[in-house]
This record gives structure tokens, C-alpha cells and sequence, in this order.
């Protein structure tokens, strides 16, 4: 998650990063439709290292595909290899269980984009990848470094579009959205416990990190009484159930343009976020482009083992990322 376990390691900035990628891109032939800011904004959290990796990565794939030049195809490729893991393509996975994801995410997707304050949706996809069945990213328009309450709140909605729209529309809900569920509960935590948005003031409550260095059994040692404790679990509780029926009464006005986007999900495994605006603002979306030849067998399935194409990726990962 990106709020907890930061770890304090300077990195480039966006624009750091925009900087980085123009010099390795200067050692490779690029196509006309890579966009060198939209690759920066959307790698947030990336070393040089990585950035160094995510160019190797996106030549070696157009190597594999026989293009002389580089295009943002593969840059999205690797990139999301350097950030989430290999696409599992071999998984076995049910024709129902792809049903449900393609819903979950398309619920996420869907808040995502017509929620005022929620990063927009940069993509959409139900390939499955570590060990996530499938994903949706946003983008921020900028590099955050500091959230508003509406944002946070936003935020809460979007993760739990996913089992809002499982339970919508199968009227079930699965093990999927366990991480979705962990990330909210911990943002609420943290607007009740660190930021002061809620109804407790501006206080802080409970001493956190240097607690779990010393030993201590829980995350925050707890510096005050039982009957605020009580508060902060109720405080928690009203800030994510409120953002879930606010989701829950959205998807639900929505449920014609969500069935639209998981049954393109289904079709093309992935969107962008323009054609998920095009589904929101009613009008008709321009499907995917025709997927790349597929790179040859030798070495289809077992990228991701290969020793040159692992990309240990130590940092946080600051990205909104939904799963
Ligand atoms: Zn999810």
C-alpha cells in the first residue's frame, strides 16, 4: 500500500524520471507514439535502475516481436512487468472467475473515473499478473505529495468499487477484494489517527513505527484510553461504510456502463482510460488496437524467469494500484 511502509529513499521525481528516460531512449530507435511524459508520470516510485531496466525490457520485447523500432506498446509492457510481475497468461483460470474480475475491476475503473477527486484511470486489465487476477491503475495528473480529505475519501470509494460490483452483480462476494479492503481500512485508519479528518479533531493518535522496532506487538503502541479507542474503530468504520454506499449507489446508477466495461473486459483483457470515458460519457468506445504479434515460444511463457528480465523492484510502490 502507499501509505504504509514508506521507505525514505530519495528517488527521482517525475521530472527526474523524464530526464532519465530521455537519455536512455537516445540509445534505442523509438516509434512516433511514445510519449516520453506519459512514461515518467507513470512510473512513479522508479530508481534510475528501474528506469534503466524498463528501456532494456521494452527493446528486448520489440526485438522479440521483429519491429525495428521501439513503440509504447512494449514500454507499457515492461513497465508494468517491472512493476506488478510477469503476465501469468498460463494461469488457469475459470471462465466464471474472469466474469467476477472483469466486474471488480471494471467497478474500480468505473468510481475511478467519474468520482471528482479519484486519479483518473490510466488502465483497466484482467490479465493476470503476480498474484493478482487482474488490475486497475490511475494516474495522477501530478506528482502528489500530500492528499485532501476528498481525495482520500475518493480514494476509500475506488477500493471498494471492486466488491461493490462483485455483490451488484453476481449478488456474491469473493476473497478478491481482501486487499482493497486492507488498503481503505488503513487509509481511514491513518485520516482518523495521523491527519486529523474526523470527527476526533485534529489529534494524533498512537505512536507508530518506532513502536514495532522496540518489539511491541502491534503497529501503534496506544497512548490513549479504551473509550477513544472505541471511537477510532467507530470513526474507521463510518469513513469506510460511508464511502462504500457512496460507491454502492453510484455502480448501482451505473450498472448499464459497468456491464459495458467487464464485457470489454472480457472481450480485449484490457482498456485504457480513454475508452473507459468514452463507456462513462456515453459515447462509443474505440476498441483496443489489435494486441502485437505475440513474441515467439521460446520465450512466451517464461519471460519472467529469465535472470535479465527480473527487475527487483525494492521500493515503494507509490501508485495507486488496485487489485
Ligand atoms: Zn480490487
Amino acid at each position: 500500500g502507499r501509505f504504509d511502509r514508506r521507505v525514505v529513499v530519495n528517488r527521482p521525481d517525475v521530472r527526474g524520471r523524464e530526464g532519465i528516460l530521455q537519455v536512455h531512449l537516445r540509445k534505442i530507435p523509438v516509434g512516433p507514439d511514445v510519449n516520453v511524459v506519459t512514461l515518467a508520470k507513470a512510473t512513479p516510485g522508479f530508481s534510475g535502475a528501474d528506469l534503466a531496466n524498463l528501456v532494456n525490457e521494452a527493446a528486448l520485447l520489440a526485438a522479440r516481436r521483429n519491429q525495428k523500432v521501439v513503440n509504447m506498446a512494449e514500454f507499457e509492457s515492461s513497465k508494468d512487468k517491472v512493476l506488478m510481475g510477469a503476465e501469468r497468461k498460463s494461469m488457469m483460470i475459470t471462465d466464471e472467475e474472469k466474469k467476477v474480475t472483469a466486474y471488480h475491476e471494471g467497478g474500480h475503473a468505473l468510481l475511478a473515473a467519474i468520482l471528482p477527486h479519484a486519479d483518473p484511470v490510466h488502465k483497466v486489465t484482467i490479465i493476470p499478473r503476480g498474484m493478482a487476477l487482474g488490475l486497475t491503475q490511475q494516474l495522477p495528473s501530478e506528482e502528489k505529495h500530500n492528499w485532501t480529505k476528498e481525495q482520500l475519501e475518493d480514494r476509500i470509494a475506488v477500493c471498494m468499487g471492486g466488491r461493490i460490483a462483485e455483490d451488484l452483480a453476481f449478488k456474491a462476494i469473493s476473497t478478491g477484494a481482501s486487499n482493497d479492503i486492507e488498503q481503505a481500512t488503513e487509509m481511514a485508519r491513518r485520516m482518523v489517527c495521523e491527519w486529523g479528518m474526523s470527527a476526533l479533531g485534529p489529534l494524533a493518535y498512537g505512536k507508530k513505527d518506532e513502536a514495532i522496532f522496540l518489539g511491541k506487538e502491534f503497529g501503534r503502541s496506544q497512548d490513549y484510553s479504551e473509550a477513544t479507542a472505541i471511537q477510532i474503530d467507530e470513526e474507521v468504520r463510518r469513513i469506510v461504510t460511508t464511502q462504500f454506499d457512496r460507491g454502492n449507489a453510484l455502480l448501482k446508477e451505473r450498472f448499464a456502463d459497468l456491464t459495458t466495461i467487464a464485457e470489454a473486459l472480457l472481450e480485449h483483457e484490457s482498456l485504457d482510460g480513454t475508452q473507459i470515458l468514452q463507456i462513462v460519457r456515453g459515447e462509443k468506445m474505440n476498441l483496443p488496437p489489435v494486441p502485437p504479434p505475440a513474441p515467439p515460444p521460446v520465450v512466451a511463457e517464461t519471460e519472467a524467469e529469465k535472470p535479465e528480465v527480473i527487475a527487483p523492484f525494492l521500493g515503494p510502490m507509490p501508485e495507486p494500484k488496485l487489485s
